[in-house]
């Protein structure tokens, strides 16, 4: 099976118990949103998807590859957004996204082709030589995105990515995520406590005190009905 799957996965702070027996699966190209309030269990799901962390609780499987058999095939393949920004402030557009490319073994017309189509995909050709420092906060994430696209990933995961944007950003930045994975295929996994970054075409797993509530299209979990609404009712949360 390919896209991602996650199966029976549980993991524990000491006593605390973080996930409990998540199970839920994106197929390839789908963009799911991992739908739940603070203290849900996302970063945790995210650090074990990204080997961060690991446990024995459960599997994990990423186009195709098991990640603690196959832990390099894995991560090949995944292009990840973490919630705190990792940019490097002081080197230019392109100098982060070089530095990037050369991790993955990628230099001189290779890179620099990759380099240009990512940052073409996210509209941000223009700032390839603008320091990281000089962007807003939308243009910074807008960054980290093209640089998770340089080593080709099928799999993007984004741990809560428009925390912190303004309203046009947010909307720009949840846009441009959706197309990577309607026009080029791409498998989204999307973390957020926010109802309005979802459209009813996307899949969403929500995630409540470590455990998986339901999964399914928005449409088929709301029956028409504000998935705001739904989402409320099933978490307590306001989103
Ligand atoms: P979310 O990302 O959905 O807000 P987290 O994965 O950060 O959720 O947290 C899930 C639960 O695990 C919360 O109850 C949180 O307090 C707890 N937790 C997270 N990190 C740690 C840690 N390093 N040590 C102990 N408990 C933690």
């Amino acid at each position: 099976m390919t896209g991602l799957s996650v199966r029976n996965v549980s993991y524990a702070y000491g006593e605390k118990r973080a996930l409990d027996d998540v199970s839920f699966h994106v197929p390839p190209g789908a963009f799911c949103a991992l739908l739940g309030p603070n203290g849900a269990g996302k970063s945790t799901l995210f650090s074990l998807l990204t080997r961060l962390m690991t446990t024995s609780g459960g599997m994990i499987e990423i186009a195709g590859f098991d990640i603690s058999k196959h832990p390099r095939q894995a991560l090949a393949q995944v292009g990840v957004v973490f919630q705190q920004p990792t940019l490097d402030l002081d080197l230019t557009v392109r100098r982060n996204l070089s530095y990037f490319a050369a991790l993955h073994g990628l230099s001189g017309r290779e890179a620099e082709s990759r380099i240009e189509a990512a940052l073409e995909r996210l509209d941000m050709a223009e700032r390839i030589g603008e320091r990281a420092r000089d962007l807003n906060g939308g243009h910074r994430r807008r960054l980290e995105i093209a640089r998770c696209l340089i080593h080709s990933p099928s799999v993007l995961l984004l741990d809560e990515p428009t925390v912190g944007l303004d309203a046009a950003a947010r909307t720009a930045i949840t846009k441009h995520v959706h197309d990577l994975s309607a026009q080029e295929g791409m498998t989204v996994l999307w973390a957020t406590h926010l109802t309005d970054e979802i459209s009813t075409d996307d899949q969403v797993a929500i995630l409540h005190k470590g455990r998986l509530l339901q999964q399914g299209s928005s449409q088929e979990i709301t029956n028409g009905a504000p998935l705001k609404d739904v989402f409320l009712s099933m978490t307590g949360a306001v989103a």
